[in-house]
């Protein structure tokens, strides 16, 4: 391999840098991964809205489908659907591979290895080992498309501590489970996990993903949640862990994404909804509009690749910002705050709203429609937690 012999190098081989090499439509493309297959190790639920698998290409992997969803509180729940399919699992390691052949018609893929971006004069190239061999190549673009904690970007000085939070998450694949299979199990109960939720995702009729994202330990916290929480101890009394993963998530909004001839797509630029996690629809999009950008940079249609900054912005940033400003309520509210608010939730006639309007997608805008909605006494509560 010549070091001038790729236009464009990404780093990482998840969905995100998959879909900015498919969209790059001029140019050499190689991605490089430093595992030894593309979709492992796992690090996601797996559950896509229908825009988002759009945006994904229709990809292979689908194992259930989604109507709706039972939200439980520490005493209350409330169900959320009706019969339209709202959302789809997927298996993480047969869509990302599916995206990965689709791709690889368009782009080089080299496995096993690690990238790394250092500066050279007045632009930056990367360094690839790769099975004990290092590579220097001087890509004319460089995309960070290399997860939640992205070196790229910490290296470009764009993502830091005080930009975006990391948070830790378990999760277990359970069979022989007892579930309603048309709809997910959300737990936001903060006795389990204080800063995000708990879910119990069926991926058909006795299988189901576990899990728990948070601060901290999330094992014990999972496993608390499974010994302890009674729906949950219903739904897996006979179950049994047939997979376990952990992983990270970014939750953040990054004022710029580009750097000389660098840009972050993906989890490395936090394009992840901040309330409930999913990042693979505004990752996809995200990826969509960089493989643009870089496009009408090869062929000379624009001098620099700041405009990708502008251009995700206008799709999804304000969906971003609205979600980190109802993260940061989250954050305060008590736990029997939280509770009140869903049996308030559970007997009004928002229900009826959320199931004929609501989108999975646009969930910073509902979950503002749901505070605006709440009577004088809850509210008063809320601003007490807030104080
Ligand atoms: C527990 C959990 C559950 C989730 N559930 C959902 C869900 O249900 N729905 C949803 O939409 N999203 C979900 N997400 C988020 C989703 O998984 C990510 O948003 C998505 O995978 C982002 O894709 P990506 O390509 O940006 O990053 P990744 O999928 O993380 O891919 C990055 C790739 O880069 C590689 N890499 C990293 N550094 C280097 C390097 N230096 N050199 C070479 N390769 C490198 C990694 O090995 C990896 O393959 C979940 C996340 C977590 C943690």
């Amino acid at each position: 391999m010549n070091s001038n012999d790729y236009d464009v190098v990404i780093i990482g081989g998840g969905p995100i840098g998959c879909i900015t090499g498919e969209n790059i439509k001029n140019g050499k493309v190689l991605i490089v991964e430093e595992h030894q297959s593309i979709g492992v190790p796992l690090q996601c639920a797996g559950l896509i809205s229908k825009n988002g698998v759009k945006e994904l290409g229709n990809p292979k992997g689908v194992v259930n489908r989604i109507r709706g969803a039972y939200i439980y509180s520490k005493n209350n729940s409330v169900k959320i659907g009706n019969e339209e399919i709202r959302a789809y699992v997927f298996e993480r390691k047969v869509m990302d591979k599916d995206i990965a052949i689709r791709v690889s018609k368009k782009c080089d893929f080299l496995l096993k290895a690690y990238g790394e971006i250092e500066k050279d004069k007045n632009d930056y190239k990367v360094k690839i080992t790769h099975l004990g061999e290092e590579i220097y190549l001087n890509p004319k673009v460089i995309v960070g498309a290399d997860g939640s904690k992205s070196i790229t970007g910490k290296k470009l000085g764009l993502v830091n501590n005080k930009n975006r939070e990391i948070l830790s998450s378990c999760q277990f694949e359970m069979v022989n489970a007892n579930v309603d299979e048309d709809f997910v199990y959300v737990f936001l109960d903060k006795r389990y996990s204080e800063r995000f939720f708990t879910w119990i995702i069926p991926m058909g009729k006795d299988r189901v993903r576990v899990g728990l994202i948070d601060k901290g330990n999330c094992y014990n916290k999972l496993m608390k949640f499974i010994n302890e929480n009674e729906i949950a101890k219903e739904i897996l009394r006979n179950a049994t862990i047939i997979e376990f993963s952990s992983g990270s998530l970014p939750i953040g909004y990054l004022e710029r994404t580009v750097k000389d001839n660098v840009l972050l797509a993906g989890d490395a630029a936090c394009h992840v909804k901040p309330l409930s996690g999913g990042g693979l629809y505004f990752g996809a999009m995200g990826g969509k509009i960089a493989g643009e950008v870089i496009s009408k940079y090869l062929n000379g249609e624009i001098s620099r690749l700041e405009i990708y900054d502008k251009k995700w912005k206008e799709k999804f940033g304000n969906e971003i910002k609205n979600g980190i400003r109802i993260r940061k309520i989250f954050l305060k509210l008590g736990n029997d705050t939280l509770d009140e608010i869903i049996g308030k939730l559970a007997k009004s006639d928002l229900i009826e709203y959320i199931n004929n309007h609501g989108d999975m997608d646009k969930q910073a805008s509902l979950a503002m429609k749901i505070l605006k909605s709440l009577d004088f006494g809850i509210g008063f509560r809320i601003l007490r937690d807030l104080l």
